[in-house]
């Protein structure tokens, strides 16, 4: 299959890995839009949060327990952080196998993201 992140958890494409479990990596993001900037995705391919089948919750869970490790170990728990999920076209979706973007490092703008 054609994907990107696939090809990340396989290691066909590099990544700057974070961490990693049987469910789950994080790498970073090559276009940090934060001073800390992770993906945290899971290992098998589901396209995005409108695909999840009900087998699937619980991997979703993993996902967030991935991030409030991820969190602690890159010192980042206190001071706070964002996790996003973008589905869709209207989200900006750009890569399709479902995907957490873990931001932090600094204060974060406010949640008004209409375009102009
Ligand atoms: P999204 O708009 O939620 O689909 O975001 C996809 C994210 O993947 C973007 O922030 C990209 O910068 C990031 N990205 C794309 N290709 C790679 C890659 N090879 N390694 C790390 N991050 C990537
Ligand atoms: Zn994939």
């Amino acid at each position: 299959m054609d994907c990107i992140f696939c090809k990340i958890v396989e290691g066909s494409i590099p990544s700057k890995k974070v961490f990693e479990n049987e469910h789950v990596i994080a790498f970073h993001d090559i276009q940090p839009a934060a001073p800390l900037h992770l993906l945290i995705i899971p290992k098998k391919h589901i396209a995005s949060m409108n695909d999840v089948e009900p087998e699937d919750w619980p991997l979703i869970g993993e996902i967030h327990r991935a991030a409030q490790q991820i969190a602690r170990e890159q010192g980042i728990a206190e001071t706070g952080y964002r996790l996003v999920n973008n589905c869709g076209p209207d989200s900006g979706q750009i890569v399709f196998h479902i995907h957490y973007h873990l931001l932090a490092g600094e204060k974060l703008g406010g949640l008004n993201v209409r375009s102009a």
